[in-house]
């Protein structure tokens, strides 16, 4: 079985829902992960920001303004009455929904429950679509099967096995569609994946059942060489390994969900990136399989705190490290990238929402300093410990551009540079003309 997934785009409009067809193909046994209509989530997201401020009347503004994009939608994709007004009857249940927030305390809890309906909505709307023109398939509620722990990991075996439960009471069918994104956290709540997260839900249906493929339909023709909104001419890669692919898609190549790529990878399910607009051609395979000693491609990621550890402490001693890590551990804030010298240590990381308290404990080993908006571009490809000169190349295309940190060797695929955001886009691009042009 192979599973599909369309993003925001790909579902975007009545003519492009009705296009799918064209892709599907319902001959073989598939899963369909849709995204909502793109702009949707925004939206959403958009309605829970005014009724966390307590401004009702733009909540209010900006459900009404949704909705009629919705009625015009609908218009446009049903051609019967009776899909018209199961159409009609949907769009009416979720915006009535989210109207009815106004009259309750809301929370991070009613929040999830607004970004959730996006998926929702898109996926009923196809499903009545494909019944309306007669092609059979099954609606799979994504909040059945798809779960996060506490720690908001996924858990592949609950989702296996609920899956499986719910695909054997069909035994017959061959064409099923479920939401991307959403889930239900160790509460129970309804929660989600976090943005463009429906890639994640799709790599981890492609794992739940052992999938001969994931494929991952989007607006362009698979990974490209570089940040195709920044560089002009970048080029998509024909095939990326896993660890490539994981590296990219976490250091900014919005493709890809950062985390998406290691449920297909752990289950060692083929992920292709393939374009709706543009179904001939061959895109990006992703498996285990790596082109030795190539550069592959350069992401990047911004909104980066850089933070320097100075103490003479650190001099010859040992279990520095450990006591600098375990403070990040405490407020569990992940670090992206680390450099040492014998006296200091300098560490990056993204989410800053316990940077008071991570900072004040830091004070007490040392000196701290700490960098805010930097940006870690990072180069990607098999640079092999036998190959020489891929450091070199990277280095002299960047020399005229103040280097905060960089970080090489930690694996054999990737070089992590930390410049400032200011500098970004003259990095991409010099990176690009040295390496690629
Ligand atoms: P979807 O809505 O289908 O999930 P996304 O907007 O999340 O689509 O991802 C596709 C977009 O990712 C492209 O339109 C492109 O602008 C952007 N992108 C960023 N970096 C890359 C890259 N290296 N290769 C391809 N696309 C990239
Ligand atoms: N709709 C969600 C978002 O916009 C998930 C996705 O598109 O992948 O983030
Ligand atoms: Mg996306």
């Amino acid at each position: 079985m192979k599973v599909l997934k369309f993003g925001g785009t790909s579902v975007g409009s009545p003519d492009r829902m009705k296009n799918l067809l064209d892709i599907i193909k319902p001959k073989n046994k598939q899963i369909v992960v849709l995204s909502a209509v793109s702009g949707t989530t925004n939206s959403l997201l958009e309605i829970s920001q005014a009724y966390l401020a307590e401004d009702k009347q733009k909540a209010s503004d900006l459900i009404s303004a949704l909705k009629a994009k919705y009625e015009i939608f609908i218009k446009e994709l049903f051609s019967s009455d009776e899909g018209y007004e199961n159409g009609k009857d949907l769009i009416d249940y979720h915006f009535n929904l989210l109207s009815s927030f106004a009259n309750e305390l809301f929370t991070a809890i009613e929040e999830k429950v607004i970004l959730a309906q996006g998926e929702l909505i898109s996926t009923t709307l196809y499903h009545i679509y494909l019944t309306e023109i007669g092609v059979k398939s099954v609606l799979l509620p994504a909040l059945d099967f798809m779960k996060i722990d506490e720690d908001n990991e996924p858990i592949i075996p609950f989702i296996s096995e609920h899956l499986k439960v719910l695909l054997d009471q069909y035994p017959t069918d061959i064409l099923f569609i479920t939401q991307g994104y959403i889930c239900r956290n160790s509460f129970g709540e309804i929660d989600n994946l976090r943005r463009g997260g429906s890639d994640y839900t799709a790599s981890l249906i492609g794992a739940a059942i052992a999938a001969e493929e994931v494929q991952i339909w989007t607006d362009i023709d698979g990974m490209h060489n570089n940040d195709p909104r920044i560089v002009k001419g970048t080029k998509p890669i024909a095939v990326l390994s896993f660890d490539e692919a994981a590296e990219l898609a976490y250091f900014g190549a919005k493709i890809l969900h950062p985390q998406s790529v290691f449920p297909a990878q752990k289950y060692k399910v083929p992920v292709r990136l393939l374009n709706t607009m543009e179904p001939d051609a061959p895109g990006t395979l992703i498996t285990n399989e790596s082109e030795r000693g190539k550069i592959k491609s350069i992401a990047a990621k911004d909104g980066i705190t850089a933070i320097k550890i100075q103490s003479s402490r650190m001099l010859l001693a040992y279990g520095f490290l450990r006591r600098v890590f375990e403070v990040f551990e405490r407020y569990k804030t992940p670090i992206d990238m680390i450099t040492t010298s014998e006296v200091a240590v300098s560490v990056t990381i993204d989410e800053t929402q316990h940077l008071d308290e991570i900072l004040k404990e830091l004070n007490s080993f040392g000196t701290v300093e700490v960098d805010h908006n930097q940006t870690i571009v990072c180069v990607v490809g098999d640079f092999g410990v036998e190959k020489h000169g891929f450091a070199a190349r990277v280095l002299e295309a960047i020399k005229h551009i103040p280097l905060r940190m960089i970080s090489y060797g930690g694996s054999s695929y990737n070089i992590s540079l930390l410049v400032k955001n200011v500098d970004k886009v003259e990095v991409l691009r010099s990176l690009h003309n040295r390496l690629f042009e």
